[in-house]
This record gives C-alpha cells, sequence and structure tokens, in this order.
C-alpha cells in the first residue's frame, strides 16, 4: 500500500453516495440494523448490529492515516515536526502505510516514564498537515461521512481552538477557527442528516494563557438551536476543577453544557493523583458529564449520585490502558453499567490508539470490558440522552436508536 491508497475528494464522494443507505437503517430499530456481526450475544445481536455514538474524540487525533496523507498531499507537507520542537520524526507524511508503521513503533512507548510526552508528540502528526480553515472544515465532514458509515448516530469532536489557529496559516480568529468546524458539521446534517457537536476545550495547566479566549468564544457562539460545548482537559495532578470555577462563570451564564476531564491521569486501587474529588468538583463547577471518570469507581457514594442525578461518563478504556493508568481488564466500565450509571465509550483518540471506531474498539476489547451487544444499545440510549444537540435533533437521534417512534 503506497500514496494511492490515499483519499481524495472523490473517493469521499463515492462514500458520500451510501450514506442514505446510513440514514435508512439507521433509522430502524437497534435489532434490525447491520446483521451479520462478527460478534454476537446469546440472542444473536452482534456489535456491528447495533449503532453507537462517540462523545469523546478529539478532533485532531481522529484523522485516519489516509486523511492525514490526503492532506499533506495536499499542502505538500514532506516532514513532520515534534511537538514544541524541530526534531523531525521518521515518517513520510503523504504515505499512510509510513503513519501506521510511526504509530504501530510509538503506541507501545506511551507507558514508559517519558510516554505521555511521546504521546503528545504523536498529536503532531495531524496538526502538522492542517494547513487551512478548508482543511479543518474537510477533516470534520470525512470523519463523521467515515464514523457513520461504521454505524456512529452521534459524534462529538473535541479539540482547543488555539491548536488550530497556531496550525492554521494566516492567523484566523477563534470565531473562523470554531466557524470552519461548525460548517462541516452543518454541511453534513444538511446533505445526509448525520449529527455530530464540536467542544471547545482549553488544557488546565494553560489556562493562564488561554482559558479566558475560549470560554469567552463559547458563551459567544453557542446557542441552544446549535449548542457548542466546552471541556477542560489537559494535566489533572495539580490543577483540580475547582480551580477554574470563576473563569468558566461566562460559559454557565451563557447555559453552554460543560464536560471537563476528571479522574483520568491515577491508577487504581487509590487513585491519589486524579481521585474522586475532582469528579464531585468537576460536577459542582457545572460538568453535566465527564471525561474518563475511571476513579469514580473508589466513591460509592459518588456513584450513586452520579447514577441519581444523571451525570454521564464518557469512558474510553483503551486510551486508559495505552496511557498506563489501567488494563482494559481492570476497567470499571461493567461495575458503571452495573451501577446504573448512564456511561458510553468514546475512542479519545483513535490515531494515536490504533482505534477507528467505538465499534471496532468494542469488537477488539468486549471480553476484558465484558460487555455484550445489548450493553451498547444501553449505552447509545445513555448517549443520545447526554449528547451536547438541541431538544430537536434529541428526537431526531432517539427515533434513530429506536426509542421513539
Ligand atoms: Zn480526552
Amino acid at each position: 500500500m503506497g500514496k494511492n491508497k490515499t483519499m481524495d475528494r472523490r473517493d469521499f464522494l463515492k462514500l458520500g453516495a451510501g450514506l442514505t443507505g446510513v440514514a435508512v437503517v439507521a433509522g430502524c430499530a437497534p435489532s434490525l440494523i447491520f446483521r451479520g456481526g462478527a460478534v454476537s450475544s446469546d440472542n444473536g445481536l452482534g456489535f456491528e448490529d447495533v449503532p453507537f455514538v462517540d462523545l469523546h474524540r478529539h478532533l485532531e487525533a481522529g484523522l485516519s492515516p489516509e486523511m492525514v496523507a490526503t492532506l499533506a498531499q495536499r499542502n505538500k507537507v514532506e516532514k513532520i515536526l515534534k511537538y514544541k520542537s524541530d526534531e523531525a520524526l521518521p515518517l513520510d507524511p503523504q504515505d499512510p502505510e509510513s503513519i501506521q508503521e510511526y504509530f504501530r513503533q510509538i503506541i507501545p512507548t506511551f507507558k514508559t516514564p517519558k510516554g505521555f510526552r511521546n504521546f503528545l508528540s504523536s498529536l503532531s502528526v495531524p496538526l502538522s498537515v492542517i494547513k487551512s480553515l478548508e482543511d479543518l472544515r474537510d477533516v470534520t465532514r470525512w470523519q463523521i461521512q467515515e464514523q457513520a458509515l461504521k454505524g456512529c448516530v452521534h459524534l462529538e469532536f473535541r479539540g482547543s481552538p488555539y491548536t488550530y489557529k497556531a496550525a492554521v496559516d494566516g492567523e484566523p480568529s477563534y470565531e473562523e477557527v470554531i466557524g470552519a468546524i461548525h460548517d462541516g458539521i452543518r454541511s453534513m446534517y444538511e446533505k445526509s442528516g448525520l449529527s455530530a457537536t464540536y467542544i471547545a476545550c482549553f488544557s488546565k495547566q494553560k489556562a493562564d494563557q488561554y482559558a479566558e479566549g475560549v470560554v469567552d468564544v463559547v458563551a459567544k457562539m453557542h446557542t441552544s438551536d446549535f449548542p457548542l460545548g466546552l471541556d477542560l482537559a489537559g494535566v489533572e495532578p495539580g490543577f483540580p476543577p475547582s480551580k477554574f470555577r470563576d473563569v468558566i462563570a461566562p460559559v454557565r451564564e451563557a447555559g453552554a453544557p460543560i464536560t471537563i476531564h476528571a479522574g483520568e491521569q491515577s491508577r487504581p486501587p487509590r487513585f491519589e493523583k486524579a481521585p474522586a474529588s475532582f469528579i464531585s468538583e468537576a460536577i459542582d463547577v457545572g460538568a453535566r458529564r465527564i471525561g474518563h471518570g475511571t476513579s469514580l469507581i473508589s466513591d460509592p457514594r459518588l456513584m450513586d449520585y452520579c447514577r441519581d442525578k444523571g451525570v454521564h461518563v464518557e469512558t474510553c478504556p483503551v486510551s486508559n490502558d495505552l496511557l498506563g493508568y489501567m488494563p482494559v481488564s481492570q476497567h470499571p466500565l461493567r461495575q458503571f453499567l452495573d451501577h446504573g450509571i448512564s456511561v458510553s465509550v468514546g475512542t479519545d483518540d483513535p490515531l494515536s490508539f490504533g482505534s477507528e471506531s467505538v465499534r471496532e474498539l468494542l469488537i477488539r476489547n468486549a471480553d476484558a470490558l465484558r460487555i455484550s451487544p445489548e450493553d451498547v444499545v444501553r449505552m447509545t440510549q445513555y448517549g443520545v440522552e447526554a449528547a451536547f444537540v438541541s431538544d430537536k435533533r434529541r428526537q431526531e437521534l432517539r427515533k434513530k436508536i429506536g426509542v421513539v417512534s
């Protein structure tokens, strides 16, 4: 497989021809969708039979190697520069196979002491090829389309607008950056009925520099018809969510939905570095959803609270494993489901973690996670109820997954 494996617009148009089918199929009851799954439960329902949502996917890390190569060719990018340094990585950004090989080599290093830095470095691969607002719009459209073809009924991207502003030539404003992503989202909905939302992030450790600008643009651009979310990502130890109560106040006041990465960056059984108290602080400062939230398992009373109040947990079990926090087999997803907590599974950074979609991730890890296709049906319902969408869109999604007729 060489450069001829990359996609051009004609390929996407071809893919688009099948989208009506996706929309129609996704309108069926879950048990009628995508028959013939490889992994089946006792009643014959397979993982490939059920639609899914992905509420936790970082936009740049969701590009496939083919998408990276397509943009590298379009923008004549021949070299990837390492994150915050000029050291060249040994890969040809115009060759999907070379990109895949780079990720095959770097993924096992994520668990080493310098792993998190390597993980951040790996994100420079997609960021080095996004050069224009058109590219941002296209990577949004391409991913919505690709994921819909795999059975995704609603996709939520997140990412830092200041990162994209720095990647794109010409210093666009935050409004222009978010406008380009929104154009991609809007066009896929208008043309093909596909659903997606963008969540603007800032990294907690960079809050002094960027929080105010991101908060202001979210408060300004959010509307109930076209929601724009806010996420607090980045380093957890030393940055408890309560620290950000005042800075995110304009987003709360604007009614824009908030999710916060919390309770991720620590290890069982004690979860010292990102304890369950970070999750309760995140809820306290306005988060309706929690990113990762693995340390929730250490606080049964908080688990009861999340269940009773409908706080949704966007779990990312493969990410937690590959970054060395816990093996997939120890992930508490099963316990969360058994406890009745609203929960879903996200891909987080699929390019860096090697899972192209939630479906592929679940098929590969179903035994370790002890989940069935019926659990996925339930998680899709939870995800639709927790999605950052308008009331009208939520009703459409309920119909798509067969919850209402
Ligand atoms: Zn994340």
